[in-house]
């Protein structure tokens, strides 16, 4: 049986940010990631200012990985629609590129990646993997996003769907995140390194579910109520989703020496953007807190603290958005005041 310090289960932005906070640190870890390749992720894309800065930290800049500027929010629903300037700079980036340069930042500090491998199931720290093969390690760090591993669930309840596709960019899009409001759900809509436009959907079960569970029929329902988008989403040929995302859950608990990380510690609300700046932090906190000898428990209720804002703020957003009412009144007011725009998204920061 392979023998490691820490076993970091999953290489999205948040196990490779553990794994290079470590690693800097001379205490190299394993990471295991199912993927052989990256991309396949539901994401927006969108990297917030948040984000960056903690990118930056950890040796990654979005300017070399092309990362296209966005510097403004345009938010659509009801037939209205109104535009502000955000708090800072933010980037459009796929998860293929970002996740590709963090795994190699990873390796080249120290870490080593197993690729195409997937754990499936932990006993204690010992991992069993999909190879046959089988690691024991003196801690685990759970990283695996939105996925389940047997022995080491987070316990989290369900919740709304994500949908994501790559279509061509609309003219008027450049330098822009657009979200359109809709009943039960929202779209994000930004450009991409490549040009390209990620559109991503996050939609609630049963809306879904009128449209017989098809994303192409979700988008020809949208076609009153959020007509942009919907002409947008009709056009597009192939879907990655997930299920059960359960927004505004924060770990409060964890197996002695299990940590967890990214969407494994905490879900924020996927309009807040602020998804990737958790799972940032969140790995560097875990890379910090095996450093300095704290215990998992210690640590992630630590953590639940440090997300409760966040999470709560978002909350109250994504109740607001999904609401088509609420979300008209809200249009009207941001119109006028569009500064309180700016203030939410503050709200929703973990900060780097
Ligand atoms: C619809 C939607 C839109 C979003 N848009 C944005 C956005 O625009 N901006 C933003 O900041 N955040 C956004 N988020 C949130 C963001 O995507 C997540 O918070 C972030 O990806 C969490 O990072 P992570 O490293 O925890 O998990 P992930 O990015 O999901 O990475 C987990 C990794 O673990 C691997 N893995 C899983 N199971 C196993 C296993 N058993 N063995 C080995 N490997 C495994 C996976 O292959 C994956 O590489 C969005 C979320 C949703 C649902």
């Amino acid at each position: 049986m392979r023998r490691t310090d820490t076993l970091i289960i999953g290489g999205g932005p948040a196990g490779a940010a553990a794994a290079i906070g470590l690693a800097h640190a001379g205490r190299a870890p394993l990471i295991v990631e199912r993927r052989a390749l990256p991309g396949g992720i539901v994401c927006g894309g969108f990297l917030g200012w948040d984000a960056i800065a903690s990118l930056r930290r950890l040796g990654v800049d979005r300017v070399a990985l092309g990362a296209a500027p966005i510097t403004r929010l345009r938010l659509i629903a009801g037939g209205r629609s109104t535009e502000t300037w955000l708090p800072a700079e933010a980037g459009g980036l796929s998860r293929a590129r970002l996740d590709d340069a963090m795994l190699a930042l990873a390796e080249r500090t120290g870490a080593i990646v197993l690729r195409g491998v997937t754990v499936r199931r932990v006993t204690g720290t010992r991992a069993d993997l999909g190879n046959g093969e089988a690691i024991e390690a003196s801690r685990l760090i759970v990283a695996t996003g939105k996925h389940a591993v047997r022995g080491a669930e987070r316990g989290a309840p369900g919740g709304s769907i994500g949908l994501r596709t790559t279509i061509a960019a609309p003219p008027d899009l450049a330098g822009t995140i657009e979200l359109h409001l809709f009943r039960g759900g929202y779209a994000g809509l930004l450009v991409q390194e490549d040009g390209q436009a990620n559109l991503c959907v996050s939609v609630r079960p049963g809306r879904l579910r009128e449209a017989g569970g098809q994303p192409a029929a979700l988008m020809a329902d949208l076609a009153r109520e959020a007509p942009a988008i919907a002409e947008l989403g009709m056009a597009a040929t192939a879907w990655d989703a997930i299920a059960a995302i359960p927004y505004g859950w924060r770990a409060r608990t964890t197996a002695p020496l299990t940590y967890r990380v990214g969407d494994q510690a905490a879900v924020i609300a996927s309009l807040a953007g602020d998804g990737i700046a958790i799972a940032l932090a969140s790995g560097r906190a875990a890379a910090d807190a095996i450093l300095s000898g704290d215990p998992a428990e210690a640590h992630i209720a630590r953590f639940a603290g440090r997300a409760a804002g966040p999470l709560r703020h978002a909350e109250i957003i994504r109740r607001i958005a999904e609401s088509p009412a609420a979300a008209a009144a809200t249009i009207r007011v941001i119109d006028r005041l569009p500064w309180l725009a700016r203030q939410a998204a503050r709200l929703t920061r973990i900060g780097h």
